[in-house]
């Protein structure tokens, strides 16, 4: 349906209204113009200013957990790879360097490398010295995780807006703060959008999800991490993301496999300080050649307050991790939301009314697959297929009828018809930016 604007109050009405212009949200949106549905875009902000663009944009397939995600995992990287180009994003298709320094770490990473769906292969020294200048002294090998891809976190939340703020069937409302979210009826203000589907994609800020949308997320916990931006590589191209194997071990992918606990302790009891203040190095370049580098101050109630400590542990371990001395020239700070029992779906997906889904990002890889569960949220709540998907599978069949009792119970109760299969589709020229 056409967007349409009321008197007074200001009602937009439209198939989709996304909450949320982060990478999550902005994705959702993207899914919904692909399958021929309008999208309002709702985002407090002036511009993207979540977790996405304070992160590392590492699209981290090789750290999701065997099984399902792997296999999910593939097709994800598909849809960000086309994505990416028709954004016009930098990505970085030169996976992960997951580097072991003493035999149990690389027994670990031998186990990883072993999965057929990770698409990760084991290195020695010498060809991790053909894939990235550091010093490979201490090493015993690393994994390098051959799929992972990385975004630039600073540009591409924009540039995926842009393709939604350059279609004229998709509009982002900024600077608009959603307060309140019923089935088919979203509040901001004086704005009012009715949507026939709604999902809300708050990120990890601790006050904005909709009050009506809190307990939903009550799984969920925040951390604060600190980042670091570091200048002064000397002209060195590092294309993989680089990291250890200490740093990857709460990952789901890496915490699942024989050995991890026990490599657990062994850390813990080598580097207590660094266990203690969850401290985990993940090195990635940015296309100006600066590097971004995190961690994480943990505790139960994480304090607002940065910890020079913890910035200087950063940067210890990033130098002795590259073998040069950069020097810092931005520091920020950044929120993430765990999930209290380690699910290992990076993303989780709440219902907390019909017609409306929460879709929030957990840890460290929920970016990774979001392009893939935005294909199922958007499923599961609007019934009408992606026009580029393939046949149908028995499967997608059985999800499609149990959604459309759903949307049939949502429509007559709030008095919307059913919108049949297809019925909204548009022929794939009229895609956003194709
Ligand atoms: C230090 C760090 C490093 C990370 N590195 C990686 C990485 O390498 N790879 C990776 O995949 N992930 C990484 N992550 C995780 C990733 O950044 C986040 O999980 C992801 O960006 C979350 O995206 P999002 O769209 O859910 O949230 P956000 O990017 O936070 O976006 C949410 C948006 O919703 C808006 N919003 C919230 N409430 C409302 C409301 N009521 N009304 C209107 N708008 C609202 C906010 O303003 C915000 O713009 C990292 C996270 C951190 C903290």
């Amino acid at each position: 349906m056409p967007h349409t604007q009321l008197r007074a109050k200001r009602t937009i009405e439209t198939d989709v209204c996304v909450v949320g212009a982060g990478l999550v949200g902005l994705v959702h949106a993207l899914e919904a113009r692909r399958r021929g549905l309008s999208v309002v875009v709702l985002e407090s902000g002036l511009h993207p200013e979540g977790g996405s663009i304070r992160g590392h944009g590492q699209l981290f397939f090789s750290a999701l957990p065997a099984g399902r995600s792997q296999l999910e995992a593939q097709a994800a990287r598909q849809r960000w790879l086309e994505l990416a180009a028709r954004a016009g994003m930098f990505v970085e298709d030169a996976g992960t360097l997951v580097v072991a320094g003493s035999g149990a770490e690389l027994a670990l990473l031998e186990t990883a490398a072993a999965d057929p769906d990770r698409g990760a292969r084991l290195l020695g020294p010498r060809e991790v010295r053909t894939l990235v200048s550091i010093p490979t002294g201490g090493l015993l090998g690393a994994l390098h995780g051959t799929q992972d891809l990385r975004i630039d976190p600073r540009a591409a939340p924009a540039q995926l807006a842009r393709l939604l703020t350059r279609d004229p069937r998709a509009r982002i409302e900024w600077n608009t703060s959603v307060q309140e979210v019923e089935p088919g009826l979203v509040r901001a203000g004086p704005l009012r959008v009715r949507a026939e589907a709604v999902v809300v994609c708050p990120g990890a800020a601790r006050a904005p999800v909709p009050l009506n949308t809190r307990s939903v997320s009550s799984r969920v916990h925040l951390v604060r991490l600190q980042m670091l931006r570091l200048t002064g590589t000397k002209g060195r191209r590092y294309r993989p993301a680089l990291t250890t194997t200490a740093a990857v071990l709460e990952h789901p992918g890496f915490a699942e496999l024989a050995g991890a606990e026990e490599l657990r302790v062994r850390v813990e009891l080598a580097r207590p300080e660094l266990v203690e203040r969850g401290l985990r190095l993940l090195v990635v370049q940015l296309p100006d050649g600066d590097l971004i580098v995190g961690g994480v101050d943990s505790g139960a109630t994480p304090s607002p307050f940065s910890s020079e400590r913890l910035d200087s542990l950063l940067l210890q371990e990033a130098e002795t991790l590259l073998g040069i001395t950069p020097r810092v020239s931005q520091r920020w700070s950044v929120w993430e939301a765990r999930l209290r029992d380690r699910d290992a779906c990076g993303l989780l997906v709440g219902t907390p009314m019909p017609g409306v889904r929460l879709v929030q990002s957990v840890g460290a890889l929920g970016p990774a697959l979001c392009p893939t569960r935005a294909v199922e949220v958007l499923d599961d709540l609007m019934l009408v297929p992606a026009l580029d998907a393939g046949p149908i599978s028995a499967r997608d069949q059985r999800v499609r009828e149990r959604s459309d009792e759903g949307l049939r119970a949502h429509s007559a109760a709030f008095g919307r018809r059913p919108t049949p299969l297809n019925a909204r589709a548009v022929p794939p020229e009229q895609e956003i930016g194709a």
